[in-house]
């Protein structure tokens, strides 16, 4: 039988959207997210139920098989629109690729906003979006949602699919601060550092912002790390140097993305670069910084050069988009050693 939110039609609803908790998007991060969520709320609210929802159908069906193998009580179903996860829930955590899916899922016909329209009373609704977004559609968005009466707050987050699976996510959190303190003790069960940034859009601001610096370190790192080689230094002595250094930093220490070079730990380049933090997705980022630069009047010399050096190696090499970001090193090397230089007026604008 296709799982369905079919078994919830002999619930009270009203008592059971207040026991229940809606996550949509259940991509790298999205179940990780909600099996931590899902998991830690079993322990505390007797009698919660869980929804999640995913475009592509085949994750949802892989959470719930992979969650109720864990808690074979749990009451996790999969609801067909977003529509549907909001009338079976008073929480709803959205974890999706960006601001299209963003708009579509919140706005669409048989979206979060149409449905809360529906609710009386919708007050009673906290939707929390962890996606990376632009911030004037994450703030129109919110208000849209704040016009029905719900709360909502943007929360980003930092610490990868290996934090979402540990717990121990940082969220960035922009919104009113009542949305703010209702939303903490959710986002406690995903995460350890609960930041708040600010009104609605801040925590996104600060998630950009954040990114843009680590998109241009990975690129720095690489380029040291490959003219350290090349002058003749071991990798596993130079990521020594530079992690005790002035230069230390994430790219370097945790994220090196020389094999070898951490003998201690083992970063995606250890895996060729599978897992981690794709590039398309920092690509994304870099275009999330540089359009609010310029439309905030902000220069950003380094983070414009970033996003066109992530640019021109996914249209050189486009399997790359799915590898971690670290792969730019990869893409270095293979140009130095094919003695050839970067030309990166080659790229489209
Ligand atoms: P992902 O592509 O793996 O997951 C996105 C999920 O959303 C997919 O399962 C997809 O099917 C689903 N989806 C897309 N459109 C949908 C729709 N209209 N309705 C319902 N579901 C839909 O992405 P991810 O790596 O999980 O990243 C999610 C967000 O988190 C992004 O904004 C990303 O920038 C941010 N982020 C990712 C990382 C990371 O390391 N992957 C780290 C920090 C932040």
């Amino acid at each position: 039988m296709r799982p369905s939110l079919r078994c919830f039609q002999s619930f009270d609803h009203h008592v059971a959207r207040q026991k229940g908790i809606s996550f949509i998007g259940l991509g790298r991060m999205g179940s990780e997210m909600a099996f931590n969520l899902f998991s830690k709320r079993i322990a505390e609210v007797n009698d919660s139920h869980f929804v999640v929802c995913d475009a592509f159908q085949q994750n949802a069906v892989s959470f719930c098989t992979n969650f109720k193998e864990q808690f074979p009580g749990a009451k996790v179903s999969i609801a067909q629109s977003p529509q549907e996860a909001v009338l079976a829930s008073e929480v709803v955590v959205t974890m999706l690729p960006s601001s299209p899916q963003v708009k579509e899922v919140y706005s669409q016909a048989n979206g979060i906003i149409p449905a809360l329209k529906q609710l009386s009373p919708a007050q009673s609704t906290l939707c929390i979006d962890s996606t990376t977004l632009d911030v004037d559609v994450a703030r129109s968005v919110a208000l849209d949602v704040i016009e029905t009466g719900a709360q909502m707050v943007d929360a980003p987050v930092s610490g990868g699919v290996t934090g979402a699976k540990a717990g121990t996510l940082s969220f960035l959190v922009g919104g009113k601060e009542y949305a703010f303190k209702t939303a903490s003790p959710i986002l406690a069960h995903m995460g350890k550092r609960i930041i708040y940034c600010g009104p609605s859009g801040a925590g996104l601001a600060a998630k950009i912002c954040n990114n843009m610096v680590l998109g241009v370190e990975q690129i720095v790192i690489a380029e040291a790390m490959l003219l350290g080689q090349r002058l003749g230094l071991d990798p596993a002595v130079l990521a020594g140097v530079i992690n005790s250094s002035t230069g230390a930093c994430w790219s370097s220490s945790v994220n090196n993305p020389v094999p070898g070079a951490l003998p201690e730990a083992s970063p995606p380049c250890e895996r060729d670069y599978d897992g981690g933090f794709a590039t398309a997705l920092m690509l994304k980022d870099m275009g999330l910084a540089t359009d609010v630069g310029k439309s905030s009047g902000s220069p950003l010399p380094l983070g414009e050069a970033a996003e066109t050096i992530y640019k021109h190696i996914l249209e050189k090499e486009p399997e790359l988009s799915r590898k971690d970001f670290s792969s730019v090193y990869r893409y270095l090397r293979k140009v130095a050693e094919g003695g050839k230089s970067l030309r990166l007026g080659e790229v489209s604008s």
